[in-house]
């Protein structure tokens, strides 16, 4: 009978449970944040065949947004070089919401109008 094998510690998985990830087989308990080595629970990132927990992949991958300067973990929005959260994407003067698909003009590279 074949056992899949963990890309953990390529042992078999026999009775733990097993994860399927990346196209890959893990024991739970193998199946951890490749920078914290944090068994992983719920939401898992996979980059470069390595996998993060959500934390360390926004550490390393996330964008910050140009006007808090907080991690971008959801939808970005780009405008020039800069990135931004839909919520802080918006206009410099009215305050109003810049949504897709409105145009907008970039003065100076980093101000919003
Ligand atoms: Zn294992
Ligand atoms: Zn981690
Ligand atoms: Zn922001």
């Amino acid at each position: 009978m074949d056992f899949p094998i963990c890309s953990g510690c390529n042992r078999n998985i026999e009775d733990e449970e097993c994860i399927q990830a990346c196209d890959k087989d893990w024991h739970r308990s193998c199946f951890k944040c490749s920078l914290c080595q944090q068994q992983m629970i719920g939401t898992f990132f996979e980059k470069d065949g390595l996998v993060f927990c959500a934390k360390d992949y926004w550490k390393e991958f996330g964008e910050l947004c140009h006007n808090c300067h907080e991690i971008i973990s959801g939808p970005v929005m780009v405008a020039g070089d800069h990135k931004f959260h839909p919520e802080c994407f918006k206009c410099d003067n009215c305050n109003s919401y810049i949504g897709d698909g409105e145009s907008f003009a970039l003065v100076e590279r980093s101000r919003l109008y």
